[in-house]
């Protein structure tokens, strides 16, 4: 990514292209591609004078993809951010052929669970050694459904995590795993802790931004 003037990161592509072009993909990156020949200060001013577009692009583009996907059937779950169907045939989830109707409920929220042990586990073992040696004071993982809260960590460096966690985009859950994990080094949320967040997981502010819109969610 190339710093640019107005604010505005984009990534270069040079080409044999003969004209330059603008254009933000579905991850709100901005790419540029231009032709060889065309100098830096050029592709610089056509960026420029496109900001204000490119600036909306970039938001729709976060738009689209915080948008919570609406349930339209009893039979659906949220995972990962995603809208799962589930049922006994031609579902995203099959449940087995000796779960009757009335026990539907029960089996999902276990699964639930080992969906959110397993999700939950690998990415705090992935963020764990960039801790360095605090990170032996990680003492284990608890799961909890909670109203209020999306974790927490205990000065015995006990982690809790909201089940319903899982429900949320990927983002999101990195976002709260990085957050609690930081609490093993400080248990406030002071400027190391803050600068420590941002170094291990610098989406963090997009990871709150989107998490707090699914907040609404978390009462299915
Ligand atoms: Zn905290």
């Amino acid at each position: 990514m190339l710093p640019a003037a107005e604010g505005i990161d984009y990534q270069l592509i040079r080409s044999r292209r003969r004209t330059i072009s603008v254009e933000v993909d579905h991850g709100s990156n901005v790419v540029v591609r231009a032709p060889s020949w065309v100098s830096a200060s050029e592709i610089q001013r056509f960026v420029s004078d496109r900001a204000e577009w490119i600036v909306g692009k970039v938001a729709e583009a976060h738009a689209r993809r915080t948008m919570i996907p609406k349930r339209t059937a009893d039979n659906q779950v949220y995972l990962r951010g995603s809208l799962l169907s589930w049922g006994w045939q031609d579902a995203d989830i099959l449940l087995p052929g000796s779960i009757l109707p009335h026990q539907a409920e029960a089996w999902l929220a276990t699964w639930q669970r080992r969906q959110a042990e397993q999700v939950f586990s690998s990415m705090i073992h992935e963020y764990l050694p960039l801790l360095g040696v605090p990170a032996l004071r990680y003492n284990g993982l608890r799961l909890r459904k909670m109203r209020r809260r999306w974790g927490s960590c205990t000065r015995t460096g006990m982690i809790t995590l909201n089940e319903h966690l899982v429900r949320t985009p990927d983002i999101c859950i990195r976002g709260v795993v990085v957050h609690e994990l930081c609490h093993l080094v400080h248990l406030n949320h002071g400027s190391g802790f803050r600068t420590l967040v941002a170094d291990i997981f610098p989406d963090h502010r997009l990871s709150d931004t989107l998490l707090s819109g699914w907040n609404t969610i978390i009462d299915y």
